[in-house]
């Protein structure tokens, strides 16, 4: 793993434009220019965010809104997640789509789990790996009808710059 300093805004820009091109789905950014920078391995972030969006995608066959949202968070000492106190980014991925039924919920992040005719059921669970080996977590809501929300926290340097 290569880690280095970087802000994760440009990289969802990057994201969400290569894998929503030629699509009828919609990106939209709400993340502020001055979000803590993160230290991490870019290409595995990439590679995260990017399973998130082909999932989205996937999810509104129709075309839709994907809205990626970011702030910066702490976590205190003792979070019932057991994360390691200290400053974290939070991202959002909310898309408009089927939505996952809740028996499946438990299961997404498993390998091999997939609803999909020809899905290789790796995308989350690869996506849960490398949030988990960078001392962050996933979490999801979602109802059917109504869309789902994957959101990422990622340990920050807690520093803009
Ligand atoms: P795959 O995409 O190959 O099926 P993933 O690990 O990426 O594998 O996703 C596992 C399953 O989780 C999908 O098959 C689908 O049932 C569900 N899922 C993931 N993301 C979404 C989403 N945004 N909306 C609805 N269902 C989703
Ligand atoms: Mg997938």
């Amino acid at each position: 793993p290569i880690k280095k300093a970087f802000s994760v805004k440009p990289l969802v820009g990057e994201s969400l434009s290569l894998v929503l091109r030629g699509t009828n789905v919609k990106g939209v950014i709400d993340i502020a220019d001055d979000l803590c920078v993160i230290e991490a391995d870019e290409g595995q972030i990439n590679q995260a965010f990017n399973n998130i969006i082909i999932n989205a995608v996937h999810a509104m066959p129709g075309g839709g809104t994907l809205t990626v949202t970011g702030e910066d968070a702490v976590m205190e000492a003792g979070n019932r997640f057991g994360l390691t106190q200290g400053p974290y980014v939070r991202l959002s991925f909310s898309d408009q789509g089927c939505g996952i039924p809740k028996a499946d919920l438990e299961k997404i992040f498993d390998p091999y789990f997939t609803t999909k005719t020809s899905g290789t059921g790796l995308g989350l669970a690869s996506t849960h790996s490398i949030v988990t080996r960078h001392g962050g977590m996933i979490l999801v809501d979602s109802a059917p009808e109504k869309g789902s929300t994957f959101t990422i926290y990622l340990p920050s340097t807690g520093h803009s710059v």
